[in-house]
């Protein structure tokens, strides 16, 4: 029975639906936008998040249900969020419920309650110097600790503390009983410990420093164009400092993590222990507690990769996105965004700066800065004495390969590993090989789920989908004709590991990849062996393209990107370009200049010319009035209708559904519409895969497109026999 003063709540709950859910309040709630209830749904239970209350219903207020219990005492989104959430809804045309769950932390998906986590601090309770000198002889240790809480009045968190003594517990624990120390719950946030050594800033640093300087209180996109290496990160860590001296906090985004440990402490080097840390290394809960503590302020920084954009805080002052072109920031299932378009968009609504930085920005952000809408300053020196390496070309098509290395390349490898030099080889392709086959009858190891080869990866003896997961044993025989031998084809950085390691037996192998870096230990055994500065060769996929700075590489090589010259995707020689000059740049970072090498079949190519003899500015431009001519992103936007379905008939029948529906709009006939037709790998995961895409020169065309076509393709509802979804500014097509 509803009470008569109960009040009408929209919800959002987390279902592939266009629509929010309508439910009664209780006139005692205090009905605060943000907080999650549970709410009668069918015949089971949901969570929804409370959107909006009104006094009215255009529905019959009889039929609206009550909603059964109030989850939370404090909105887990505040107002400035959930309006980020509809502009998401509204520009990825993705449901309002979906989104808003998907920038909540995944730990709060649920009915978990929220517990704030609060952290201790220890401190001096006597600042006493004889008696802490009296511990010097007595207990060192203890000595130890006391020295630095003596030093720091303020107190000490745990961290802080296993930084003086990684066994500091049982330590302090004595002192505790001691009555020497005391610990409380930390109430104001973690202070900044501002290192003294700052290193002076080059005349380039200095004048973007100074030119952002002039723009910090409004909204305004700054694009750092910096060749690798020429001090970005040291631009950031500047600009955080103002901002965290200004009591404001800053989100700080980076890609997907692979080396990032590296970038993790220079940050706490730099800014002591004020920042938390998101990635997808930590369990949901770790994450929970790290958006929970910048949120109420306990630390000034999010350092994190995509999903960080959206944690929350009350004074927000600033959000920079470095290695901005990265792809990581590109969600690619469920609610699709780009976590770099979101991010300026936050930064408009909350009018403060953001800063974009990379050594190949993307040409999104290019072409923005000709639109003249970023600001876009060029940094072109390393401080270090060295330029990067040019990239030289080894013609490969009469060579005589090891491992998938020319004999000219194992030369150039020894040459550098006997002048102690560390050398890197990018080869993006995990396991030992792609290809599994039998030479008699043609029989290929494919996937019973995908369209796709199964990966040789003798490490844990078996071939692996790298798409679905599904994993089988290696055959003795050929599985089609009985042929007593299968064999495989081409090098994945297993057997280039394995190969390296039986070449050169006195020199450390370091393979990274996502089958390695599983462990945490195992990663970080091999950043010291890089830190160390000793000779070594390291191994990995794109995984080590980026981001770190180690001054010992001195050789990077490129084994194969021949493929990407015929690739059939637009973006294909953008990435090429991006990832070769990602690559090189690794190298020569410290007192000795760096070379780099590309092993190619194809010398003449233009591409490849390009890359040997240009800068990547100067190859971005050619890419961009490429791009103009054929109309291509981004001089075009596109939107893919996506369908996937337990038959393929099925998913082109839901395209041309939609299709139907678009063809009424008044403005089709001004758009190219392609499909539908099967997606590039069109069985994935047991599923088939089709697709519809909507190119335009001009976005209001396609916009009015869509908006005329939404109330209609709202009702197109999903199925588990046929789902659907819109990808707004596709990545590919
Ligand atoms: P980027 O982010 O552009 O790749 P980094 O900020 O990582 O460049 O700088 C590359 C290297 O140069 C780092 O080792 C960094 O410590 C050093 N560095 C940066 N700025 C300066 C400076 N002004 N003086 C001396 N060394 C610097
Ligand atoms: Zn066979
Ligand atoms: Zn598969």
């Amino acid at each position: 029975m509803l009470v008569p003063q109960s009040r009408f709540a929209c919800f959002a709950i987390a279902l592939p639906l266009y629509r929010v859910f309508e439910y009664a309040l209780d006139a005692s709630d205090p009905a605060v936008s943000g907080c999650r209830y549970r709410l009668p749904f069918n015949n089971g239970v949901k969570t929804g998040l409370l959107l909006t209350v009104s006094d009215a219903s255009e529905f019959d207020p009889t039929r609206i249900k009550p909603v059964q219990e109030r989850l939370d005492e404090q909105p887990i989104l505040g107002e400035h969020m959930l309006t980020l959430t509809r502009w998401m809804s509204d520009y990825y045309l993705q449901p309002l419920g979906e989104v808003v769950f998907q920038c909540v932390p995944a730990y709060l998906r649920g009915s978990r309650p929220q517990h704030p986590l609060r952290l201790k601090y220890w401190r001096l309770l006597k600042p006493d110097s004889d008696l802490i000198e009296d511990l010097r002889r007595r207990s060192p240790r203890q000595f130890e600790i006391c020295e630095a809480l003596l030093k720091q009045p303020s107190g000490l968190i745990a961290t802080q503390l296993k930084q003086i003594n990684p066994n500091w517990h049982p330590v302090v624990k004595a002192l505790e009983a001691k009555n020497l120390v005391r610990w409380d719950w930390l109430e104001q946030p973690v202070s900044a410990v501002p290192t003294p050594q700052l290193p002076v800033l080059t005349d380039e640093q200095r004048e973007v420093l100074d030119a952002i300087a002039t723009r910090l209180d409004h909204f305004a996109v700054h694009l750092l164009d910096g060749i690798t290496g020429s001090g970005k990160t040291e631009i950031y860590l500047r600009m955080i400092q103002q901002q965290l001296e200004a009591g404001r906090q800053v989100i700080y985004l980076v890609p997907e993590i692979g080396l990032t440990n590296q970038l993790i402490e220079r940050v706490s080097q730099r800014l002591g222990e004020c920042f938390a840390l998101s990635h997808s290394a930590l369990t949901d809960f770790q994450r929970y507690q790290a958006w929970d503590r910048f949120r109420r302020g306990e630390v000034s920084i999010m350092l994190g990769t995509r999903s960080s954009l959206f944690s929350q805080c009350d004074n927000l002052g600033l959000i920079v996105i470095d290695e901005e072109h990265d792809h990581s920031y590109r969600q690619e299932d469920g609610v699709r965004y780009h976590a770099r378009d979101v991010a300026i968009k936050r930064a408009q609504m909350l009018d403060i700066p953001i800063v974009l930085g990379s050594a190949t920005p993307a040409l999104e952000s290019i072409g923005n800065c000709e639109r003249d809408t970023y600001f876009r300053y060029q940094l072109d020196r390393r401080p270090t004495r060295f330029a990067p390496p040019p990239i030289e070309l080894i013609d490969v098509r009469n060579s005589r390969f090891e491992f998938g290395c020319a004999a000219q390349t194992l030369t150039r490898v020894e040459q550098h590993l006997a002048e102690s030099g560390q050398v890197l080889i990018y080869l993006n392709r995990r396991g030992f090989a792609p290809i599994v086959m039998c030479h008699e009858c043609g029989w290929q190891s494919l996937c019973r789920n995908c369209d796709a080869r199964l990966t040789l990866h003798q490490s844990v003896k078996s071939l692996l989908c790298h798409h679905c997961g599904f994993s089988q044993g290696i055959p003795e025989s050929c599985p089609e004709c009985g042929h007593d031998e299968v064999k495989h084809h081409g090098i994945g950085t297993e057997q280039l590991e394995r190969g390296l390691q039986q070449r050169y037996p006195d020199t450390q192998v370091l393979r990274i990849d996502r089958d390695v870096i599983a462990s945490r230990e195992a990663l970080k055994s091999r950043l010291q062996q890089l830190q160390s500065g000793e000779p070594c060769i390291l191994i990995g996929t794109q995984m080590i393209a980026k981001g770190h700075d180690y001054p010992a590489i001195t050789l990077s090589v490129v084994l194969d990107a021949d493929q990407a010259l015929f690739s059939a995707s637009y973006r294909a020689s953008e990435r090429l370009a991006q990832t070769l000059f990602q690559v090189s740049g690794r190298s020569g970072r410290g007192d000795r200049q760096g070379e780099a090498i590309l092993q190619t079949r194809f010398t003449e190519h233009p591409l490849i010319q390009a890359l040997a003899r240009q800068s990547y500015r100067k190859i971005a431009d050619g890419l961009l009035q490429e791009r103009r001519l054929l109309g291509f992103p981004p001089y075009a936007r596109v939107v893919i209708f996506r369908a996937d379905a337990i038959e393929l008939k099925h998913a082109l029948a839901k395209l041309e559904e939609i299709r139907t529906v678009l063809q009424t709009t008044k403005r089709f006939n001004a758009l190219s519409c392609v499909g539908p037709m099967p997606a590039l790998m069109t069985r994935r995961i047991g599923r088939y895969r089709a697709q519809l895409c909507l190119i335009a020169q001009d976005y209001q065309v396609l916009r009015s497109v869509l908006s005329q076509s939404m109330p209609a393709l709202e009702n197109l509802a999903s199925s588990s026999r046929v789902s659907w979804s819109i990808d707004v500014d596709a990545y590919d097509l």
